[in-house]
């Protein structure tokens, strides 16, 4: 091995080692476990969520470059915290971390304007 391919050698990892953080949260664990696997081996730092309470507390807890979400996962997120229904996957995908259905949402914009807040 001469000089050059060791330069060569030494910038991937150098590259490798400025990848962002990943987030990987989805309820299937062969799915996250085979992703994670996958970011990981590409030089990522990968953080692993099994459910929605975990993913939202991991986000709360640290920023990510990128996160890999199912929309809906078990636990409670994906459903409503006022009225427990679920939260339409339009709705997800416009807000991935909201906890409430538009109808709620919607009350409880209409109770604030009424209140004057
Ligand atoms: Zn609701």
């Amino acid at each position: 091995m001469n000089l050059q391919d060791n330069d060569e050698s030494d910038m991937i990892c150098e590259s490798q080692n400025q990848k962002g953080s990943v987030l990987v949260a989805d309820g299937d664990n062969h799915i996250s476990n085979k992703f994670s696997a996958v970011t990981d081996r590409m030089g990522y730092d990968v953080a692993v969520s099994n459910n929605g309470e975990e993913a939202l507390d991991l986000l709360l807890k640290r920023s990510f470059d990128i996160v890999f979400t199912a929309l809906k996962m078990p636990g409670t997120f994906g459903n409503c915290e006022v009225c427990g229904e679920e939260i339409s996957i339009n709705r997800l995908k416009a807000r991935p971390v909201t906890t409430n259905c538009i109808a709620c949402k919607n009350k409880m914009e209409a109770m604030e304007k009424a209140a004057g807040v």
